[in-house]
């Protein structure tokens, strides 16, 4: 039952390792594997169909994420955020609290790729017990998204210590856990890890799949085994270049994701992070996409596509120009660019009175 470890530690995590099967030379990707971990499950590995595609892209260390760029470790000020280490606290009622330093993959453009993998992310039972005093002389904190690294890869005792620690607190009403394992370690997800993550219910999970090459048999059977165990399933894209920086691809993702009951939650501009320049598109790209993807497809599967603002501030959704104007007519385009007018704010009759007629005014 312990497949998935073993697999974990089958990974490949010296670039000599992509010789054999791929040809390339390991010299120069060693440098960047010094600084950055590299680590791709042979699950993962496996969907690579050739070098330097979505899935190579991903997976496997780039030169170029030497390169200096106007970047920066921690764009998000994650750092100055966090009352308690490994823990973030930004928004009035939720906390993003760090409880893993290890993923099952590295992925190259990760927005932690200043510590995760790395030393610097120091984990430990003491840690852990200072996020949960703070959670619990929090009490305002009504939403706990676990993330990392990736929590899924903690051991199920260790995983189920949090969440019952957790659960104990009475202001917390709703768990959420981001996890990449369905997408690159899907084995991960036993029958004995879901019947203990259903004990913790109402538990979300948020996972990470940013090409349709991801939606496998293996992946749709984790996300099925969790959804089964009553857990709603919602993803989160990073726009790629040169992974998903299309709109075919990205709506193909969307229903491909909807088919194996997840939700389509955010897709996320790429953030400032120190290493990843070359994945990073324009804003206009990702709007086009969003474009491209609502009224063509199913509503159900267009996530909102936001920019996690430099400096903190948060996660602003940004959408295509739909609104054109808004007055006293609203005037609006759909999917097709075919416009349309609404006639805007006809109040009732005495709040008409009350205001004075300034109601005619508008916004
Ligand atoms: C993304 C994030 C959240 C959760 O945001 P939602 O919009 O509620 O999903 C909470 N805290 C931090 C620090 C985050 O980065
Ligand atoms: S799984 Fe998430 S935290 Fe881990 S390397 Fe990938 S993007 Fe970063």
């Amino acid at each position: 039952m312990n497949s998935w470890k073993q697999m974990l530690k089958e990974s490949i995590v010296q670039p000599a390792d992509l010789v054999k099967r791929f040809g390339v030379d390991p010299r120069p990707l060693e440098k960047v594997v010094a600084r950055y971990p590299m680590r791709v499950t042979p699950y993962y590995l496996s969907l690579i169909q050739s070098v330097d595609d979505p899935i190579w892209r991903q997976a496997v260390p780039s030169e170029e994420e030497l390169q200096a760029g106007a970047c920066v470790a921690d764009p998000l000020d994650e750092e100055n955020q966090s009352p308690v280490p490994n823990l973030v606290h930004r928004y009035p009622d939720r906390v993003l609290f760090l409880v893993s330093s290890e993923c099952a993959m590295y992925c190259r453009f990760c927005t932690r790729k200043r510590k995760v993998g790395c030393a610097q992310m120091r984990i430990t039972r003491d840690t852990l017990r200072q996020g949960l005093d703070y959670i619990r002389s929090h009490p305002e904190v009504r939403d706990v998204i676990l993330s990392g690294g990736d929590p899924l890869l903690l051991p199920d005792e260790a995983l189920e210590w949090i969440l019952k620690e957790l659960r104990a607190i009475p202001s917390v009403e709703i768990i959420r856990i981001g996890s990449r394992v369905p997408v690159v370690l899907p084995q991960r997800i036993t029958p004995h890890l879901t019947r203990m993550l259903k004990k913790y219910h109402p538990l979300y999970i948020n996972t990470h799949f940013n090409h349709p090459l991801e939606i496998t048999p293996e992946a749709a059977g984790a996300c099925g085994r969790l959804a089964d165990a009553g857990i709603p399933m919602g993803n989160q894209s990073v726009l790629l270049r040169g992974v998903n920086d299309d709109v075919a691809t990205m709506k193909r993702l969307v229903q491909k994701l909807l088919a194996i009951r997840v939700k389509p939650y955010y897709l996320y501009q790429a953030d400032l992070v120190e290493g990843t320049d070359h994945f990073r598109t324009t804003v206009e790209e990702g709007i086009a996409i969003i474009d491209g993807i609502r009224g063509h497809t199913s509503g159900l599967g267009v996530p909102a596509f936001v920019i996690d603002a430099p400096g903190g501030g948060g996660k602003i959704p940004l959408l295509p120009d739909y609104l054109q104007q808004i007055g006293a007519e609203v005037v609006l385009r759909n999917y097709q660019q075919r416009r349309f007018v609404y006639p805007n704010g006809q109040p009732a009759p005495e709040a008409l009175l009350m205001a004075g007629n300034q109601a005619h005014l508008g916004r």
